[in-house]
């Protein structure tokens, strides 16, 4: 008898990057290429020795991450996309991401990635406008994005997100607009974009000299932008900060939004496993000496019930669809309104959440309001259990 694989999405950090950008927390850092093919081969070693208790499991996703995945040439990515599909079964339908930034991406290289079966492309744009990439201290030009994205298609690509950002230091919603403007005039037009706010994060050269930035305001008023210029372009938000065409949404992250089950790879990956959470150990001369990737795994953490329940709120409100009452029943044989008997009234109350119903009229569901979107930290907290 044919028994159901579960279904599992893979992450794999890459933590290279041409130059740190002035904003950027991620763990990415330049490197020489010595290093760069050593934490290949590591990588490649991790992935043989952590498959072997995932029989039971088909891959649905892979998502190339960092720091930089383009700046490895194609055949490391190569290489790292053989060995999953040598110790996982992958399912011939997976999504496979990479991203890429512009200028490290040519046209071999893009054609490459396609060859090898990788069918979406994630190009970290941030903006149109040339003076406010020199303010985040990226590399590229918006010249060079144009010239990315034509390659992409060239190469065959058309499942391609674009990545966006507002409150950058010196943006006005004229440029703003014109970022826009700009991005929707590819064509083809790219099925997927994500529009995040810059985040001052500490540790950066942001934070320690913190740019003028655009207020809070303008910053809402850039949210709303994006959401009518992309709703008349065709596109849905699915996710408070990520838009797409129908039937394009990005599987993987939805993965992370819906609690399934992943598995991360090089170093700082997370993975969520059987309700367990772990990450890989954040040092990459210690990742490279390690002859045992079972002993990188740190951090390791069994959620408790309340802790499942809260991520399960407050994941499953940054869907636009929001949750279902069956769903969180289903996981957790009880309902949400006796999880949380007074949160759910009280910010119903307050406008931020409502509820969705059937045809029939039939209460199916919570979801956040255009305020709740608005400010979606201030509501998440509300679920808090423990
Ligand atoms: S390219 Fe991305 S990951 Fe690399 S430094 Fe810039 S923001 Fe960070």
């Amino acid at each position: 008898m044919k028994t159901e694989k579960r279904p599992l999405s893979i992450y794999v950090h890459i933590p290279f990057c041409a130059r740190k950008c002035l904003y950027c927390d991620f763990l990415s850092a330049p490197a020489d290429e010595q290093t760069k093919e050593k934490y290949v081969r590591c990588l490649t070693e991790e992935i043989r020795q952590n498959s072997t208790a995932f029989g039971e499991y088909e891959v649905q996703t892979v998502f190339f991450g960092g720091g930089t995945p383009s700046v490895l040439p194609a055949e490391n990515i190569g290489d790292i996309l053989k060995e999953i599909r040598q110790d996982f079964v992958l399912n011939p339908e997976a999504e496979i991401t990479i991203e890429v930034n512009p200028g490290s991406a040519d046209l071999k290289k893009l054609r490459t990635y396609r060859d090898m079966g990788i069918n979406r492309l994630s190009i970290g744009l941030q903006s149109a406008i040339d003076e406010e990439l020199k303010a985040l201290g990226r590399i590229h030009s918006a010249e060079d994005f144009f010239e990315t994205y034509n390659n992409a298609v060239k190469s065959g690509f058309n499942n391609i997100n674009i990545d966006l950002m507002s409150a950058i230091p010196g943006q006005t919603i004229e440029s703003y607009r014109e970022t826009l403007k700009r991005v929707l005039s590819l064509n083809p037009l790219p099925k997927h974009i994500s529009a995040y706010s810059l985040i001052i994060e500490e540790g950066t050269p942001f934070y320690e000299n913190t740019p003028p930035l655009p207020d809070e305001d303008t910053d809402r008023e850039l949210y709303k932008i994006t959401n009518d210029i992309l709703k008349v372009a065709g596109y849905h938000r699915y996710e408070i900060s990520n838009y797409a065409m129908k039937g394009y949404e990005c599987r993987h992250n939805k993965v992370y939004w819906k609690r399934g089950e992943y598995l991360g790879f090089g170093i700082g990956a997370a993975s969520l496993i059987k309700n367990v959470r772990f990450s890989n150990i954040r040092d990459i001369s210690e990742y490279m000496e390690t002859l045992d990737y079972s002993k990188i795994r740190t951090d390791r953490q069994e959620l408790s019930v309340e802790e499942q329940m809260e991520e399960f709120m407050f994941l499953g409100l940054r869907l636009i669809r929001g949750i279902l009452f069956r769903e969180f029943e289903e996981n957790f044989g009880k309902s949400v309104e006796e999880v949380y008997p007074r949160v759910i009234g009280k910010l119903k109350e307050q406008g931020l959440l409502t509820e969705i119903c059937d045809e029939q009229g039939n209460r199916t569901g919570i979801c956040l309001t255009q305020f709740g979107l608005d400010v979606s930290n201030r509501v998440m907290a509300e679920f808090l259990l423990t």
